[in-house]
């Protein structure tokens, strides 16, 4: 072992000790950070073609005591790299379920749904559906509200215990969306076994779609795909009335995007509504 480290300092270059430091302490401050509650939850609606929110994607945020609100893009690989998102994915859950029954109670928020974040870290456990249902039986939320989103990195998995785990959920009323869908490697082929409900255009192809007549091509190409297969449609990242009205033409009636709105917390979502 002795030499075997002595053999490692070579590659011990200082810009790279320096990262894994960083690396380190942005560990410990996460660990801390979950401890201290520092993480919150935003919504970001999701409507339909005459803007009406029928939903809203629960999305991360860490509050930092110094640096603010810190995205998630920055702390989620880390989080998944040190299985620290299987407690942080564990707390999302149940907030939101919280959350659901909340609204269950309150006339104009009774129909949400809350689109949940699932990383494939997190549905690889053998446990992924019964926690995800027991969590939902405590809370006391309905499992129809409950939309879980997963992206293409899941079909690594095999795809017989991926089956089984979305039918289990399916069976008591939790929805399926496949998330970022066309920027990763599914084979339709494995695509068309999935029980998902929804596909998800990633804002990378609406981004440009004015312009772009690739991107254009991708989007409705995965607009036929979902009507084909019978699935729902939504685009993410819609920032513009023309990138609406373009998806619209295409035949997608679902959007999420800062037009709308940008990620809110909770009081100011619930504002969002009641001020319609
Ligand atoms: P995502 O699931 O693709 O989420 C969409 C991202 O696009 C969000 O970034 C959102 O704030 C942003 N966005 C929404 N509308 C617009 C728009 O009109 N224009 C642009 N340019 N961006 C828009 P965010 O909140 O920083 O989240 C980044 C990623 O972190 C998410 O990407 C998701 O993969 C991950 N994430 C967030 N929350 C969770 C969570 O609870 N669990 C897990 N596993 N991952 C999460
Ligand atoms: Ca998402
Ligand atoms: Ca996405
Ligand atoms: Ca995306």
């Amino acid at each position: 072992a002795k030499a075997a480290g002595r053999n490692n300092l070579r590659f011990f270059d200082p810009a790279m000790q320096a990262s894994i430091i960083a690396r380190t302490a942005m560990e410990q401050a996460l660990h801390e950070a979950l401890n201290a509650k520092q993480f919150r939850i935003f919504y970001q609606p999701q409507v339909d073609a005459e803007g009406r929110i029928y939903g809203a994607e629960a999305l991360l945020r860490w509050e930092h005591p110094t640096q603010g609100m810190v995205s998630p893009a920055s702390f989620i690989p880390l989080a998944e790299e040190t299985g620290l998102i299987l407690p942080l994915g564990h707390c999302v859950l149940e907030n939101t379920c919280e959350q659901l029954v909340k609204w269950a109670s309150l006339p104009g928020m009774a129909h949400l749904t809350i689109a949940v974040n699932v990383s494939i870290r997190q549905f690889r456990q053998d446990d992924f559906a019964d926690q995800v249902l027991a969590i939902l039986a405590k809370a006391g939320a309905n499992p129809a509200r409950l939309k879980l989103e997963l992206t293409e990195s899941i079909l690594a998995l095999d795809l017989q215990d991926i089956k089984s785990k979305m039918t289990r959920l399916k069976a008591q009323g939790v929805t399926f969306s496949l998330d970022d869908f066309g920027t990763g490697y599914s084979s339709l082929a494995y695509l068309k076994q999935l029980p998902l409900d929804q596909l998800k255009i990633d804002q990378s192809f609406v981004r440009d779609i004015l312009n772009d007549v690739n991107d254009e091509a991708i989007a409705k190409m995965i607009i036929a795909l979902a009507a084909s297969m019978g699935l729902q449609v939504i685009a993410e990242g819609v920032e513009t009335t023309l990138q609406k009205d373009k998806l619209l033409d295409l035949g997608c009636a679902n959007y999420q995007g800062y037009l709308f709105s940008r990620p809110v917390a909770i009081d100011e979502f619930e504002a969002l509504i009641n001020s319609r």
